[in-house]
């Protein structure tokens, strides 16, 4: 008889591990405690998978040889503290999915940044004509693609949930962005728990492997001294300080191995402080991966961007707007205002992940000139802000929001929706956030 693998949540990364799965020949059971979209379950049909929905079905689930779990799932859901009472392993998708490729893998993790950096990755490599996969938080899962396609490299955005239940899988080269507070509601409020999780992007490194990683990061510094990497080492920076091999200077955008390589930093596509160290990153893995200098300076200079993060939204009466709804914590939010050149009114709400706002306030003070709280509770954010005086006001609509941001800004003001939370509260997603803003802006 074929062992049993159970698949817990039925979207991108679970219906196409069920795929996978059903492909290897094992037998296959996919249970969702929501609706399942119809797109998923189309694509289940298509291969004659049993599937459940709007149930757990105890019987059908706790006979599992092994469970597949999609990352939004939490550790203290019911069903999975009855599989771990049964001692049944849980893995995610991206480690099943990596017993049955041989394709090189590029992983990226960190609080922020991730999606940019990944995207730009796989920017350069398939505009270096590399046969390359974009996997993980972004596009089709792993899992389905290597049922279904043959490509020889993948870059792959993973989050610390997707590292959770990662054992064996190992990148060849890891990329991790930095470490700074998120999620902490999906870790007992323990950061050492998140930075744990992090870490394990470096887990079953070889020394044939590369690990590329921000040097001035003071949790990733501390962490590395508690880890034997066997990988080698390339640590990036916006200052050419100690053993950095990729850094900022005099102007000059430089990588030094394993291909020496130099641009103008005016030309890279991406700006902003942040933007460098993404580019940074993105440059080394392509320069370790193989491409020409040639391809890594025309893809690091004209790289597009992503949607929903520092995306100019357009310009009314002088006034810019710029959507960065993908702020869902403070760190990011740090950066964006950091990036900001003009005077700005910040849009900051939503649901709050245990943040703490004192790390904004020197940035708040010296670039604001109004706040907007958009979100059902801001009661948090009034305790933190109010201090400084400015002109605030409580929304719980787009509409209001901008317009009451477009009243308060003055000609050549920027107005930035960059909210360090999750957007639950009055949206669908980050993306539905972002999308209503763009709308407003374009009503106004
Ligand atoms: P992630 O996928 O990790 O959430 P994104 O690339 O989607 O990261 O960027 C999310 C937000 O984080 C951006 O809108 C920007 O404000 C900020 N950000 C992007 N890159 C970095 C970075 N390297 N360090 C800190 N903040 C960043």
């Amino acid at each position: 008889m074929s062992s049993r693998i159970v698949i817990l949540g039925a979207a991108e990364s679970g219906a196409g591990a069920a795929v996978l799965a059903k492909k290897q020949g094992f037998d296959v059971f996919v249970s969702d405690l929501s609706e399942i979209k119809d797109k998923y379950k189309r694509q289940l049909d298509k291969y004659g998978i049993e599937w459940e929905e709007k149930q757990h079905t105890e019987e059908k689930i706790l006979n599992a040889d092994e469970v597949i779990k999609s990352p939004g799932i939490p550790e203290t859901a019911p069903m999975i503290r009855k599989i771990r009472e049964k001692q049944i392993h849980i893995i995610s998708e991206i480690e099943f999915a990596g017993r049955y490729t041989d394709a090189k893998m590029i992983c990226i993790t960190g609080s922020n940044g991730k999606t940019t950096t990944t995207s730009l990755i796989y920017y350069i490599l398939k505009e270096a004509g590399y046969n390359v996969g974009l996997a993980g938080n972004i596009g089709n899962s792993l899992a389905l693609q290597v049922a279904e396609c043959d490509y020889d490299y993948y870059v792959i955005e993973l989050s610390s949930f997707q590292l959770d239940n990662m054992y064996d899988f190992k990148a060849d080269i890891a990329i991790l962005m930095n470490i700074t507070p998120d999620h902490l509601d999906r870790y007992d409020f323990k950061m050492q728990n998140y930075v744990d999780s992090k870490m394990r992007i470096t887990q079953n490194l070889t020394e044939n492997d590369a690990f590329v990683f921000w040097n001035d990061d003071p949790i990733i510094k501390r962490e590395l001294e508690k880890y034997d990497i066997k990988a080698q080492l390339f640590p990036f920076s916006e200052f050419h300080e100690g053993d950095v091999i990729a850094y900022a200077e005099e102007q000059e955008y430089v990588i030094e191995k394993p291909t020496p390589f130099n641009m103008e930093l005016e030309e890279l596509a991406l700006r902003g402080k942040h933007n460098l160290y993404n580019s940074l990153a993105a440059g080394i893995t392509a320069n370790i991966a193989g491409v020409s200098n040639e391809f890594i300076r025309k893809g690091l200079s004209s790289f597009a961007g992503v949607e929903h993060r520092l995306e100019k939204a357009g310009k009314v009466r002088g006034v810019e707007f710029v959507n960065d709804s993908k702020a869902t914590n403070v760190n990011a939010c740090w950066y964006a205002l950091e990036s900001m050149r003009k005077p700005t009114v910040l849009i900051l709400g939503g649901v709050d992940k245990g943040n703490d706002y004192s790390e904004l306030y020197e940035l708040v003070k010296e670039k604001c000139v109004g706040l907007v709280f958009l979100g059902v509770d801001n009661k948090k954010l009034h305790e933190a802000f109010d201090q400084f005086g400015l002109p605030t006001a409580d929304v719980t609509s787009m509409k209001d929001c901008v317009d009451r941001c477009f009243a308060m800004a003055k000609d050549g003001d920027c107005v930035l929706l960059s909210p360090c939370c999750a957007s639950f509260d009055l949206f669908k997603n980050m993306e539905d956030r972002g999308e209503q803003f763009k709308q407003c802006v374009r009503d106004l």
